[in-house]
């Protein structure tokens, strides 16, 4: 693939751009179903339902084509994936394959990567980060502390190329010119975002932001997580990054030959610099404000921090400081569907435009009279709806499985904010929580734990039906040491946590056995995290699995094994 010739950016024009497409966001989305299924007017999925090169209109489509989750399409990808280059999903071959995250299945799930999904990646970013740059500009020349890693791109024995959705962006040449366009330049060499180590990567990355610590602005990872984890790790290497800078010398833990050459160019012995990066980090109390102080000329930390990734929002403002926290878009493997073009609110208050041309959309919505999905103009603020995605990548009124709510409008186009995956994680028999059902619990039941001074780092959890009668197992790993009496205060309070009616009616009649809070080993939730690293997902794109399924039993067991005390909740007896 040939690297095409990126438009210089202009600020202005990309909003004005998104003004009116967002002006016109019925309009836009005639045109751009019609304009999907023209260019895929042969796939044979399409063929089968009916659709031929003439239907082009939303209600003759919605009437033919059903809605599907990624099980329906699985045995279409599978054939793509084994090398049937026959227009299956698309029009044309796949250039590539996408492992979707996949890890509250427990498994990665294939989705089909097209060069239409770059061009959208790129469109989005421009967006974005037009109405970024309009509120908190940067400097020319500056440069971004980007931790990204591409994890391997291999070939399937039918010989197509298999990665991550951002492995498959960034090894497209067109991300680089795009990422020049908007100034978003990786601060560390390609050599790094491409290292089969994604531990050297990382230490990597670090050592390139001090580097060229005047030069940047922004510090970005895809998710928070991604973030926390890094600066995490920062407090256990900085000692080492200093003896770097101030010998010229690469420490001996880079073995990867392309990483160690790549960085080695960079590093001349700097004994200012290792002194004054020293001393910045010997001023902070705790690592409090540590990205300004390591990056004078950061505007803001930029990255996905609503929904699942809001448990590490409090840890990430510490490092902070008084640096805002921009929320990062809303898009996932399948494809991108919405902007931040009001990135001054915070986490908490985040949402995102739909970008109209992005795809077709439809809303479900989550009550449960109503089944019709709804066109993207209809909805209605305040209710909450399952996102439908068609795309120019072979989905076809795909259930992406994501619950939003409707905020508002941008004109015409919805604001929405992100409110959990829709599948329900926990639940024995009347009992019905989802993911943010655990994250609110989590979070009160935290609040305990920190009037100790002492956070939780990471958690996830468990039904356990082994025991009768079944109980939910929480899995939480802390940052200190601290007295049982407090622990089970929280393991109370987590099982207090659990507002839905079917729960509390269950614990009360006994039903739901009593919650067990498990407290696991520091370090167990890294183990987690290598566990899925090795499966394929990519450092970038990685999410802890909120809920252990028992088919994951790999998973399940690092977490029991690594388990150092056991509390069973008293708040119902
Ligand atoms: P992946 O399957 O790895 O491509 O991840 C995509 C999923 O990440 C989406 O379906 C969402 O569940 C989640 N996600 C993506 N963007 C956001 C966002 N801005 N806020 C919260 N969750 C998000």
């Amino acid at each position: 693939m040939l690297e095409k010739k990126v438009e210089t950016f202009n600020m202005n024009r990309v909003i004005e751009d998104f003004e009116e497409m967002s002006r016109n966001a019925d309009q836009v989305q005639i045109q751009t179903l019609k304009d999907i299924l023209l260019k895929n007017h042969s796939a044979i999925y399409l063929k089968n339902f009916g659709i031929n090169g003439t239907t082009t209109d939303p209600e003759a489509f919605k009437a033919l084509v059903p809605l599907v989750t990624d099980f329906e399409l699985e045995p279409y990808i599978q054939r793509m994936v084994d090398g049937d280059t026959s227009p299956i999903l698309t029009g044309r071959p796949v250039p590539a394959i996408s492992l979707s995250s996949g890890t509250s299945q427990g498994r990665p799930k294939f989705v089909p990567f097209t060069d239409e999904l770059m061009e959208n990646t790129i469109q989005l970013f421009r967006t974005a980060f037009a109405f970024r740059n309009r509120e908190f500009p940067i400097d020319d020349n500056g440069r971004a502390l980007q931790f990204i890693f591409s994890s391997k791109q291999y070939t399937s024995t039918g010989g197509v190329p298999v990665g991550t959705a951002t492995t498959n962006v960034y090894r497209n040449p067109n991300f680089k010119s795009g990422m020049r366009s908007i100034q978003s330049l990786c601060c560390s060499p390609d050599e790094v975002i491409f290292s089969p180590d994604v531990h050297q990567a990382l230490y990597c990355h670090l050592l390139s932001g001090i580097l060229f610590r005047h030069q940047v602005q922004y510090v970005f990872a895809s998710f928070a997580h991604g973030l926390v984890h890094a600066f995490r790790t920062f407090e256990q290497v900085w000692e080492e990054i200093v003896a770097d800078i101030k010998e010229g010398v690469l420490t001996s833990r880079i073995t990867v030959p392309s990483v160690r050459s790549a960085m080695s160019k960079l590093l001349r012995p700097n004994p200012e610099l290792a002194d004054t990066f020293r001393t910045k980090c010997l001023s902070l109390s705790n690592w409090y404000g540590l990205i300004p102080a390591l990056f004078p000329n950061a505007k803001y930390v930029y990255g996905i921090m609503t929904g699942s990734m809001e448990p590490y929002v409090k840890k990430l403002r510490h490092y902070a400081g008084e640096l805002p926290l921009v929320s990062h878009d809303y898009g996932s493997s399948e494809g991108w569907i919405a902007a931040n073009v009001t990135p001054r609110l915070s986490p908490e208050e985040a949402t995102f435009a739909v970008v109209p041309n992005l795809g077709y959309f439809e809303f479900l919505p989550v009550s449960e009279t109503e089944k019709e999905p709804v066109g993207l103009t209809d909805v209605k603020i305040g209710e909450e709806y399952e996102v439908v995605i068609t795309n120019y990548a072979g989905l076809y009124r795909y259930k992406l499985g994501d619950v939003v709510r409707i905020i508002g409008f941008y004109n015409k186009t919805p604001q929405l904010k992100f409110i959990c995956r829709r599948n329900l994680i926990l639940s024995i028999n009347i009992d019905k929580n989802t993911e943010r059902d655990l994250q609110l619990s989590v979070e009160s039941a935290a609040k305990r734990l920190s009037e100790e001074k002492i956070e939780v780092i990471d958690f996830s959890s468990h039904v356990d039906v082994t025991t009768e009668p079944g109980h939910y197992v929480i899995f939480w790993e802390v940052s200190g040491e601290t007295e049982e009496d407090v622990l089970q205060d929280c393991c109370n309070c987590l099982d207090k946590g659990f507002i839905d009616a079917g729960y509390m009616s269950s614990r009360k009649c006994k039903t739901i056995g009593a919650l067990e809070l498990r407290v696991v080993e520091r370090g167990t939730f890294r183990k987690v995290q290598e566990h899925f690293l090795g499966l394929g997902s990519s450092a970038g794109q990685f999410k802890m699995p909120r809920c252990v399924k028992p088919s994951n039993g790999k998973v399940l067991k690092i977490l029991c094994e690594n388990a150092v005390s056991r509390f069973f909740s008293t708040a119902f007896d």
